[in-house]
C-alpha cells in the first residue's frame, strides 16, 4: 500500500501531482491525462487507495477542507477509481451539498420543478446508498412537485429519526466513508476477486466539482465516443440531454437530443457547433494520447464545454479486434500491442455463433461447455434421426446418453449436441471442437428416458422429441424454446491481425483435422499443416463400414487381405484429397487407435443387420462380438497393440498414404507425408512397427518406379513413452504428445466418465480445473518436460509437439512454449485462438 500522498487526505488532480493508477486508481490517472492534454476538467480531487482506506477504517475525512477548496462553486460528485476499471467499485453519487439552500437558490434559476428533481435524485441515493434505507420507500415519484418532495423527507427523517442533512461537508463525509466501506465488505471483495483482483485491491475516490448546466446558453450533459461498440466501425454514438431544449417542464427533466445532425430533430452538432467541434477534437487528441478508444462524459454549461470523465469504451471482442487493428494501421500503437490487446478466448465469439447476452435465457439443465458456440434446433435421440432432419434442412439437437464413433454422421447432420456423460475430451466433445458444432457433455443430473424419447432437467421439466430447445455450448448450458442469437462475423481486421499473430509466432500453430472439411477450415484460419489426422472416423462412413465389418470377422488372413484391398483404395483417395487441400503443408496421418470393436453394432438390430449383410448366423456374429469385448478397452487392444497383432491393418494404411503421395506429388513439390503410431509404451514397439512400414515404402517405391520421402513418428500419450521417450527418439523423428491420455493415464481418471464428478472436484478446489481441459503442468506437465527432455538429448533434431486437446488452450500453450516445443495442435476452430495466445507470448517476451 502507497503512504497516504499528503496530510489534508485528498490531492488535487492537476498536471504534476503525484497521482499513480497503483495509489489512487485508474480513473483519478486518466483524469490527470485528460488535464495534461489540455481538456477543460472541472476542479477534481483524488483520494488514495491509503485516504480511502482510513475513511474505511473510521478515521475522519477532511471534507471541510475539501469543500472549502470548490468554494462556493456548489454541488460535487463521487466516483470510484479502481485499479483496473473491472473490478467495478461503488456507484458514482453526483449532486452531494444540495440541501435546503441550494434548493431556493435553483428554484429561482431553473424554476421550482427542476429544482425539486435534482433534490428528490439526492435524497434517494443518499437514502438508499448512504443512509442504506429501505430502496421501496424511496421510489422517484412521477412528477417532482413540492409534495413529493416534502415527502420524501418526511420518509427520510420517519426512517433515520433524524433530518436530512444539510452540511455539504456532513453529506460528503456520509458519501466517503459508506463508498469506502462498500468496496471493503466481503461481496464486493469476493466479486473482484473473482475478475482478478487481489485480496487487498485499493479504491481510490474521485471528488468533481459537478456543472449543473445552469445558465441561459446551451446546457445539459451527455457521453459521445467515435466507434460503435459492437462492430468498432467509426461512428459517433452516445446521448446528450439538454437542459434547455424542450425541456420537460413538468418533470423539470432534460431532454434527450441528437448529438449529430438528424432531419428527425434538434442535435448538439446544429445547436452548439463549437461545443460539437471541440468534442471531435477532444476524441481525436484521446485516441492518439490516450492510444486508445475513449468514451468520453462531458457537460456544457452556457455553450462552454467541460469533460468530466473518459473511460475505455467497453467492447464485443469484433469491436475488440477491429479497434485494436485501426489502431495499429493508424500507427497510434504498434502491431504487438494490438495483439495483446485481445483476449484469445474471447475470439470464439467471431467465430461461432453466440446467445444474445441482452436476451431472454430460460436454463432446463447445467452441464460443461466443451465446444463454444450456442445453438437451437428439435430435439433427436439417434443419428438417423439427426440425418432425416439435415434431409428436410431442419436444424436439430442430438441428444445422446453418451456419443460413440457411430454418431459422428449424426454429429455432422446436427446443429448442436447435448449429452448426458463425458467431460472435455470424451468423444463428443473431441469431434464436436473439431467440426465447430456447439456441444454441451456431463448434463449430469438431465435424465434421458429412451423409450418414451423424453428428457428431463434437473428442475424437472420435461421435452420430447421434436420440442425445439437451444444448447450453449461456451457456458454449458441447455436451454427452453429458440434464444435470438448474434451470428459470427469475420471481417478483414480479423484476416489481417491473424496475419500479424502468424509473423509474431515463434511456434508453429497446426490443426488436427480428419476430413477434407476440417482440412478446408485449418486452411482458411492459416494452419501451418495437420499436426493429427484420426483416421478412424475415414471408416465410419456408409459404404466403408461393412468392409471394415468384413475385414474384423475374417476367418483367415486371405479374407482380411481381400477386405483390405477394397479398404485401400478409398483411404488412398482420402490422404490425396488432403494431401491436395494442404498444398505441400505438413500432414501428420495417425494409424488406426480405437479397438475393433467400436466399429461394430451394439444393438440387437444392428447385430442381425450386420449378419444379414455378411451372410452369417447371428449367433456367429454376437460370439465375435463378444469376443472382442473388453473390460476396460481404452486400455485394451487398441493403438499401436493393434498393429502389432493385427499387422495388415497398419500395413494397408501405410500403402495408402505412400500411393497418395505420389498421386500428389509433383516435381517441385514433392508431399513428405508423417506417419504416426498411436498409444506406445515400448520402444520395440516403435521397432517393429517402423520396419513393416519401411518395408511398404520399399515395395511401392519399385511398384511405381517412383521416389519419395516420408516421416516416421511417434505419439506419446502413455506415461511409460514419455519416461522412455529417449529410446523411443532413437526411431522416430517426431514426438507428438497426445495429452488426452497422457492425462487419463497419469491420473489414472477416465475421460469419458470424469464428467460424473469433475465439477464436484473443481467446486471442492481438490483440483484447481479440470486437467482435460487446462493442462496439469505440475504431473502431466511434468511428464512432457521429462519426454521432451530427453527425446531432445536422444535425437537434437526431434521435433516435438503436443496434438491432445490442450493444444488450443492459451495456458496450455504457454507451458509447451517454455518447454521447448516445436508446435501445438488443434481442432481447427480453436487455431486463431491458438495462434494469438503464442503470438502473445513472443510479443511479450521481446517487450521484456
Ligand atoms: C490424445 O490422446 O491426446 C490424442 C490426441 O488422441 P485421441 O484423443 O484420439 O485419443
Ligand atoms: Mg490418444
Amino acid at each position: 500500500m502507497q503512504k497516504p500522498t499528503n496530510t489534508t487526505g485528498f490531492t488535487e488532480i492537476s498536471q504534476t501531482a503525484p497521482i499513480t493508477t497503483d495509489s489512487h486508481g485508474g480513473r483519478a490517472k486518466c483524469l490527470q491525462r485528460l488535464i495534461r492534454l489540455d481538456m477543460p476538467v472541472p476542479k477534481t480531487l483524488a483520494l488514495s487507495f491509503d485516504d480511502v482506506h482510513a475513511v474505511a477504517a473510521g478515521e475522519p475525512a477532511n471534507t471541510d477542507m475539501m469543500i472549502a477548496a470548490f468554494g462556493e462553486a456548489g454541488l460535487v460528485s463521487v466516483r470510484p477509481s479502481s485499479q483496473d476499471p473491472d473490478w467495478g467499485g461503488p456507484g458514482s453519487i453526483l449532486n452531494i451539498g444540495m440541501n435546503a439552500d441550494h434548493h431556493k437558490a435553483l428554484s429561482a434559476k431553473l424554476g421550482e420543478a427542476s429544482a425539486n428533481a435534482l433534490y428528490l435524485r439526492f435524497i434517494q441515493s443518499y437514502a438508499v446508498h448512504v443512509a442504506r434505507l429501505d430502496p421501496d420507500m424511496f421510489d422517484l415519484p412521477d412528477a417532482p412537485s413540492n409534495e413529493a418532495l416534502l415527502e420524501m423527507l418526511h420518509a427520510y427523517e420517519d426512517e433515520t429519526d433524524a433530518e436530512f442533512p444539510q452540511n455539504p461537508a456532513d453529506q460528503l463525509t456520509a458519501v466517503l466513508r459508506s463508498m469506502a466501506r462498500a468496496w471493503e465488505g466481503t461481496t464486493a471483495r469476493l466479486l473482484r476477486q473473482a475478475k482478478g483482483a487481489p485480496a487487498d485491491a485499493g479504491l481510490g475516490l474521485i471528488v468533481q466539482q459537478m456543472a449543473l448546466g445552469v445558465g441561459l446558453g446551451e446546457c445539459g450533459s451527455g457521453v459521445i465516443q467515435f466507434v460503435d461498440d459492437l462492430t468498432g466501425q467509426p461512428q459517433i454514438k452516445g446521448r446528450y440531454l439538454s437542459q434547455s431544449q424542450g425541456r420537460d417542464a413538468l418533470m423539470g427533466a432534460p431532454s434527450a437530443i441528437y448529438l449529430t445532425h438528424d432531419a428527425r430533430g434538434p442535435s448538439l452538432e446544429d445547436i452548439c457547433p463549437a461545443c460539437f467541434t471541440e468534442l471531435k477534437k477532444h476524441g481525436d487528441v484521446s485516441r492518439q494520447r490516450l492510444r486508445e478508444e475513449m468514451q468520453i462524459e462531458f457537460t456544457i454549461t452556457n455553450n462552454c464545454l467541460s469533460i468530466l470523465d473518459a473511460v475505455r469504451i467497453p467492447r464485443r471482442p469484433r469491436a475488440a479486434v477491429r479497434i485494436a487493428h485501426d489502431l495499429a494501421n493508424d500507427g497510434v500503437i504498434s502491431r504487438g500491442e494490438a495483439l495483446m490487446r485481445i483476449e484469445p478466448r474471447a475470439l470464439s465469439e467471431l467465430l461461432h455463433p453466440q446467445i444474445d447476452p441482452d436476451g431472454a435465457r430460460d436454463m432446463f439443465q447445467q452441464g460443461i461447455g466443451a465446444s463454444p458456440g450456442a445453438a437451437s434446433g428439435r430435439i433427436v435421440f439417434s443419428s438417423s434421426e439427426a440425418q432425416a432432419c439435415a434431409a428436410r434442412d431442419e436444424p436439430c439437437i442430438l441428444v445422446r446418453r453418451e456419443t460413440t464413433q457411430g454418431d459422428v454422421r449424426g454429429m455432422h447432420a446436427a446443429t448442436g449436441v447435448l449429452t448426458i456423460k463425458g467431460g472435455m475430451t470424451s468423444h463428443a466433445a473431441v469431434i464436436a471442437r473439431g467440426i465447430g458444432l456447439p456441444c454441451v457433455v456431463g448434463a449430469m443430473g438431465m435424465v434421458l428416458d429412451s423409450r418414451a424419447k423424453t428428457i428431463t432437467g434437473e428442475d424437472g421439466r420435461s421435452f420430447a422429441e421434436g420440442d425445439i430447445i437451444t444448447i450453449d455450448g461456451t457456458a454449458g448450458q441447455a436451454l427452453v424454446g429458440a434464444c435470438a442469437m448474434l451470428t459470427p462475423t469475420l471481417d478483414g481486421a480479423f484476416a489481417t491481425l491473424m496475419e500479424w499473430a502468424g509473423e509474431a509466432c515463434d511456434m508453429g500453430i497446426r490443426a488436427n483435422a480428419d476430413t477434407p472439411h476440417d482440412a478446408r477450415i485449418a486452411r482458411e484460419f492459416q494452419a501451418e499443416g495437420i499436426g493429427l489426422c484420426r483416421t478412424e472416423h475415414m471408416f465410419f462412413e456408409v459404404d466403408r463400414l461393412t468392409v471394415m465389418r468384413e475385414m474384423i470377422f475374417a476367418d483367415s488372413p486371405e479374407d482380411r487381405a481381400e477386405a483390405l484391398e477394397q479398404l485401400l483404395p478409398m483411404q488412398r483417395a482420402d490422404f490425396a484429397e488432403l494431401f491436395g487441400i494442404m498444398q505441400g503443408l505438413p500432414v501428420c496421418i495417425r494409424l488406426l487407435d480405437p479397438p475393433l470393436h467400436e466399429f461394430l453394432p451394439a444393438s440387437r438390430e444392428g447385430q442381425r443387420k450386420l449378419a444379414e449383410a455378411l451372410d452369417l448366423p447371428l449367433s456367429d456374429v454376437t460370439r465375435r462380438i463378444d469376443a472382442l469385448r473388453e473390460y476396460n478397452p481404452m486400455l485394451g487392444m487398441r493403438g499401436v497393440r493393434l498393429g502389432i497383432t493385427v499387422p495388415e491393418i497398419y500395413d494397408m494404411q501405410a500403402r495408402a498414404i505412400f500411393e497418395a503421395t505420389i498421386m500428389a506429388s509433383t516435381k517441385d513439390n514433392p508431399v513428405v507425408p508423417e506417419i504416426m503410431i498411436p498409444l506406445v509404451s515400448a520402444t520395440h514397439e516403435v521397432e517393429l512397427v517402423k520396419s513393416r512400414i519401411d518395408a511398404v515404402a520399399a515395395a511401392v517405391r519399385i511398384e511405381q518406379g517412383a521416389d519419395f520421402d516420408y516421416r516416421f513418428g511417434v505419439m506419446v500419450e502413455t506415461p511409460r513413452a514419455a519416461l522412455r521417450a529417449g529410446d523411443i527418439a532413437q526411431t522416430a523423428a517426431f514426438l507428438s504428445f497426445g495429452t488426452n491420455d497422457l492425462t487419463q493415464m497419469t491420473y489414472g481418471l477416465s475421460r469419458d466418465d470424469a464428467g460424473r464428478f469433475m465439477s464436484d472436484y473443481v467446486q471442492q478446489g481438490v483440483f484447481p480445473e479440470d486437467p482435460f481441459h487446462m493442462l496439469d503442468t505440475e504431473g502431466v506437465g511434468e511428464l512432457l518436460t521429462i519426454g521432451a527432455e530427453r527425446g531432445r538429448s536422444a535425437r537434437k533434431d526431434v521435433v516435438l509437439s503436443i496434438c491432445g486437446e490442450h493444444g488450443g488452450n492459451p495456458e496450455s500453450i504457454a507451458f509447451c512454449r517454455s518447454a521447448g516445443f516445436d508446435y501445438v495442435s488443434c481442432s481447427p476452430f480453436r487455431v486463431p485462438v491458438a495462434r494469438l495466445a503464442a503470438a502473445q507470448l513472443a510479443v511479450s517476451d521481446k517487450i521484456g
